[in-house]
């Protein structure tokens, strides 16, 4: 079964690339279906200031070069492409990538959440240049600037009080009028002195050749365009987790989401007969597959912490291989006292 391993880690963002770390350097046979955009979300970012270890800014892609080069080192496969299909139904857990199906005994899916974006092409075009959808990662870099941010659920709330701290002015355009976002949150930003609201307004082109320098926004109700000068804009309409190629093998949540231990079914069936599961964080509704990152973490959404818990998946997967292999020596003894 030369396509067997001990583990496939499904996706190669911090979560997947940090789980194929610990699973190789812990002797697992170990291989990573990397996608069609290996690195993930960090390799569409420029700067990034907030990955512990680099005093100085580090290129979201070099940063992620630099997390594969230390995996195969370590003795992690590689194959760029998308799985296609996964069958979880029984073990082996089989999966599918371009023509190549792989066999393993655990899987780790670490494939993200991708950021649901305008769809304009001047957005896309300047995504990194002012176009960003992450204040977290990016607001250091407007500090006493004009910036907008578009939507009004928590996300939009969230990304126009953080970019508070280092913009002069936040502008938070939204298509109604009327914000969806958690009521705390709108009293907080509506307190803000620094945020504005615009209603009623759908950004329809983002303006700059090299960077951002301002957006034509539309009047929903009379159709009237109006440029506004704008240093950075920030799409804050929502997440869209890379799941579609797992309906009907995890529980998920109703956005898509995976669910963990935690909250899957083996809490309320499994917990109290089978306390062994408990101590795995990161298993999902299926015993022997994990998930690590943004794909089942919908609030914090960043490399640091997607990388801690992909560590914790490999962790889990290393100490639930232990324990099968116990069980299948206790099994073979006891068939050999019996024989
Ligand atoms: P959201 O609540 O879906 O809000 C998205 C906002 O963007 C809405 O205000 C929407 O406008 C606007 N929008 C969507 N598409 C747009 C477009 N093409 N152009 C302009 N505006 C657009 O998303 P979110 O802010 O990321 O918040 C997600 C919420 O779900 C949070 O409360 C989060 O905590 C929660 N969440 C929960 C779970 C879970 O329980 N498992 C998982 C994930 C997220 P309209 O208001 O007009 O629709």
């Amino acid at each position: 079964m030369g396509n067997m391993y001990d583990t496939i880690i499904i996706g190669s963002g911090p979560a997947g690339l940090t789980a194929a770390i610990y699973a190789s350097r812990g002797k697992l046979k170990t291989l990573v279906i990397a996608g069609s955009i290996p690195g993930g979300q960090l390799t569409l970012t420029t700067d990034v200031e907030d990955f512990p270890g680099f005093p100085e800014v580090i290129q979201g892609p070099e940063l992620m070069m630099q997390m594969r080069k230390q995996a195969e080192r370590l003795g992690a496969e590689f194959m760029d492409g998308d799985v296609v299909k996964a069958d979880f139904s029984s073990k082996p857990f089989k999966v599918t990538s371009g023509s190549v199906l792989f066999l393993a005994k655990t899987i780790i899916i670490a494939t993200g959440a991708s950021a649901k974006w305008l769809g304009l092409p001047s957005e896309q075009r300047l995504i990194g240049k002012g176009v960003s959808a992450c204040a977290v990662c990016d607001a250091a870099f407007f500090k006493e600037k004009t910036v907008a941010v578009v939507g009004g659920g928590d996300s939009a709330l969230r990304e126009a009080l953080f970019l508070t701290k280092f913009a002069g002015e936040v502008n938070v355009i939204h298509r109604r009028d009327a914000l969806r976002a958690f009521p705390a949150l709108q009293d907080r930003a509506t307190a803000s002195p620094k945020i504005k609201f615009i209603w009623n307004k759908t950004v329809e082109e983002v303006l700059g050749k090299d960077k951002v320098e301002g957006v034509k926004i539309k009047d929903v109700k009379n159709a009237q365009v109006d440029e506004m000068k704008l240093d950075g804009l920030f799409i804050a309409i929502g997440h869209k987790p890379n799941t579609d190629f797992l309906k009907g093998q995890l529980d998920l949540d109703e956005k898509g989401y995976i669910k963990l231990i935690q909250n899957s079914k083996f809490k309320v069936q499994n917990d109290k007969d089978r306390g062994v599961y408990s101590q795995f964080k990161t298993m999902t509704s299926v015993e022997g597959v994990f998930a690590a990152g943004d794909v089942h973490d919908w609030r914090y959404q960043q490399a640091v912490t997607a990388a801690g818990v992909g560590c914790m998946a490999a962790m889990d997967v290393e100490e639930l291989l232990e324990e099968e292999k116990a069980k299948e020596g206790k099994i073979k003894l006891a068939s050999k006292v019996g024989s």
